[in-house]
Formats: C-alpha cells, structure tokens, sequence
C-alpha cells in the first residue's frame, strides 16, 4: 500500500512536471529559432556574434534544465541506507560556510545526539543544499541564516506543504533567513516545477519541486512559513529509522513548527 501510494504520488509529480518541461523548453528554443532565421536573412560579423552569443545563452539554459529535470527524476529514486543526520547537518554548514557571503551571519542551533534516519545521503544534502542556496539569494545585502536541528514527535497526523506526515519520530532540520520573504501569491507556487522569481539564468524553479519530490519519497513532510520583508524558515522532517525507544529523550512537540 506504501509503495501504491509512493508510485501515484510520483506520477502526478510527473504530470506537473511534463507540463512545465513543456512550457521551459518553449522558452529555450523560441530565441534559439529566432536567432536562426535572423541568421539565414544575412548579418555581419558584428551581427553574428551577438545571434551567436544568444543561441548559446540559450542552449544553456537547456542544458541547466535537463539537468535538473534527470536530478527531479531520479529524486523519487534512490538508495536506501542508514544515514547520520548529525553528519548530514554538519555536511551542509560546512556548505552554507563556504557560500555564505561575509555579510551573513550563521547562526546554529544542532542537536549533536540526533537519531538516524533511512535513505539516500546524497539527496538529502541536495534538499538542504537547496534550502541553503534559496536563504543566500533572499538576502543580496546580508542578514542572518540560522539553521536548527532537532528531534520532534508528530502525535497525530500532520498536514504539511503538500502532503499528510505520519505519527510518529522525526529529525527536524530548520533553515531560516531574514530576507526579503514571500508573498503568498509566491508561496502557493514555489514548490510547481519551474516556478521562479529569479532572473533567467539564475533559477530554474526546480530546487523546491526536486526537494519536495525527495523528502516524499523519504516519508518525510516539509514545511514553510514565510513573511513578506522579514524572512521565510522551511523545516525538513525525516522520519527516524529506528523503532521508537522506550528511553527516547523528551522530544519537542509539533508547535516547533508553528510561527515563532
Ligand atoms: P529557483 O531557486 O531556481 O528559483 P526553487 O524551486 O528553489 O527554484 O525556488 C522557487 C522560488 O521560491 C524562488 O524563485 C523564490 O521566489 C522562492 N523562494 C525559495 N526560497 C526562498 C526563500 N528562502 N526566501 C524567499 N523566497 C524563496
């Protein structure tokens, strides 16, 4: 039954996402087509080199976006291992460290003894990755990116972005900035593959759709809370793999998730 639901739930995401390929790849070969035609009327050298210059940006921007339509694919995918998520957590600040600008402050709060969870190491560092790249954009003139980590007790079920989470233990992974935040026009949108606020070239609009698409198959949740001109925080929950012990530390409680 898990598996039924974890296969439908992949194929709509798939539908989704057709229909962005679909409109993406018209934007791609639209100025590449153009430029073509201005090509064949006859330009000068002068001129050719700009048509040049544009087919190129074009092609890729095509390449950017197969590549990041094979990564959303094989997202619902992958291995099945016992991952450490301290390593996790500590493998993505030592990421933020080396992209943040000096203009933003890391502010963590890690929970040094959490459980593991199941499944693939390397996607579940692309989501936060992700998260990380998304808080770095928000923020063009500095500001601060806390992320947090700790272990929650969802009690009853659980509506998230897109989906129900289970009862049950999880690993919470934070990462909150003080950016520029979205409106929720914005918020409805930005888990639809494709959808981007950033100049082309910049984004893809599929970091979210892929993370989201990760997490899913992982029997997580995801969670966001964004305020216009103050910041966003998106919350990660992977399910913890081991059976819930007797002498499980005092977990927090699912109001971690509401707005602070
Ligand atoms: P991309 O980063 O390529 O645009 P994503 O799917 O990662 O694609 O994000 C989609 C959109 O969600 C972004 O273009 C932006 O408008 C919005 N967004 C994501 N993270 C944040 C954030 N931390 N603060 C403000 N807006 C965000």
């Amino acid at each position: 039954a898990q598996e039924a639901r974890l296969r439908a739930q992949r194929m709509e995401s798939l539908g989704t996402l057709t229909g962005g390929i679909a409109h993406d790849l018209n934007n791609v070969l639209t100025p590449i087509l153009m430029s073509v035609q201005l090509l064949e009327q006859g330009e000068d050298d002068a001129g050719r080199r700009e048509i040049l210059k544009t087919m190129e940006g074009a092609v890729k921007r095509g390449a950017d976006m197969i590549r990041q339509v094979l990564s959303f694919a094989r997202g619902v995918e992958g291995r099945r291992v016992e991952v450490d998520v301290v390593r996790l957590v500590d493998d993505v600040v030592a990421y933020a460290q080396d992209v943040l600008p000096e203009s933003v402050h890391l502010d963590l709060v890690l929970d040094t003894s959490l459980p593991a969870t199941s499944g693939d190491p390397t996607q579940l560092l692309q989501i936060l990755v992700n998260l990380v790249t998304n808080a770095r954009d928000a923020m063009p003139s500095g500001g601060t990116l806390r992320i947090r980590s700790s272990e929650l007790v969802l009690e009853d079920t659980y509506s998230s972005v897109s989906h129900l989470a289970m009862p049950g233990r999880y690993v919470a992974i934070d990462v909150e900035d003080s950016g520029h935040g979205m409106s929720p026009e914005v918020a409805e949108k930005i888990f639809e593959p494709f959808f981007t606020t950033k100049d082309i070239g910049k984004g893809t609009g599929l970091g979210l759709a892929t993370s989201l698409a990760i997490v899913r198959s992982h029997g997580g949740f995801m969670q966001v809370y964004s305020e216009l001109g103050r910041g966003t925080r998106f919350t990660v929950g992977l399910p913890v793999s081991s059976s819930p012990r007797a002498d499980s530390p005092a977990a927090a409680r699912p109001e971690a998730l509401l707005p602070r």
